[in-house]
């Protein structure tokens, strides 16, 4: 049977960084963190003029991970372990901070100089306990090395962050179970992903409209699911003028108390003020330029 929607919210705007607009699903009030996620951001869609585009300088992060996925633009990133590099159109960077990173996020030099458009999300996922201060990993992978698969039909694209999804197997590793799946569903597609009943599970429409779980959500609207089956059935009406996309995202709530400060997400105060500490005493490293 299909899971059902327990509560559809619309995306609140949010001004990041050093003045980056973003579409935020959640955390907002009346949808806080559905464990094991705390946060997703939709930047832009945005056609920014040239010297407009903003981003994230040094900052650090302790405790989570850090999923920036790229549909449109280009981001550049910079950390504090000599790490480096570009995100282009469908890459994906899934940053597991662990005991502590410091990065930069910035839209890429070109964009920033002459303008362009910019689209893409972050998702934080939390870590447990066990996982809280590990070591610093990034898997990096550029588009063409995320799993892509299509129904039968050939109405329904899926990309496969985490978890499956037609049969296509992700290729990145999570700490705990997760489903990450972009999911574009052209006029009189129909997806049925599964998805384990114990998992909480979200799907956020982020271009066109169609029905999650028999319930109508539009562009800008994100659906939290009950633990009613473990299947979630996805319908883009076949009259539509358009093709409807969305993030399908489910994890194993991890269940541990969580104290949470801006970027750092720990079990406890303590730990919370130890991470600002170790933060503001460098050890958490410095980015070289
Ligand atoms: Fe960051």
């Amino acid at each position: 049977m299909t899971r059902t929607v327990e509560k559809l919210v619309d995306a609140v705007r949010a001004v990041e960084g050093a003045g980056f607009v973003v579409h935020r699903p959640f955390p907002i009030a009346g949808l806080e963190q559905v464990d094991p996620f705390l946060l997703l951001d939709e930047m832009g869609p945005l056609d920014l003029g040239p010297g407009q585009a903003q981003g994230a300088p040094d900052h650090p992060h302790r405790g989570f991970e850090t999923v920036t996925y790229l549909l449109e633009g280009a981001a550049q990133h910079k950390d504090s372990a000599g790490n480096h590099g570009t995100l282009g159109p469908g890459d994906v960077q899934w940053m597991t901070a662990g005991a502590g990173v410091v990065h930069s996020e910035m839209p890429a030099e070109h964009l920033r100089r002459n303008g362009g458009r910019m689209h893409g999300f972050q998702l934080w996922v939390n870590l447990p306990k066990r996982d809280k201060m590990m070591a610093p990993r990034y898997q990096e992978l550029p588009a063409a090395r995320i799993p892509k698969a299509q129904s039968d039909d050939g109405k329904v694209q899926v990309t496969v962050l985490a978890g499956e999804s037609l049969g296509a197997r992700a290729v990145i590793e999570t700490r705990t179970p997760i489903t990450y799946v972009h999911a574009r569903l052209l006029p009189g597609g129909v997806l049925d992903q599964a998805l384990p009943t114990q998992h909480n599970a979200l799907v956020y429409v982020f271009d066109g409209v169609g029905r999650v779980g028999g319930t109508k959500a539009k562009q800008g609207q994100m659906a939290l699911l009950k633990h009613d089956g473990d299947v979630v059935r996805v319908e883009n009406s076949a009259d539509a003028g358009k093709a409807m996309q969305v993030l399908i995202l489910s994890g194993q709530p991890i269940k541990e108390p969580m104290a949470r400060f801006g970027p750092f997400v720990m079990n406890t105060r303590s730990e919370l003020i130890q991470a600002a500490e170790d933060y503001e005493a460098g050890r958490m490293g410095r980015i070289r330029t």
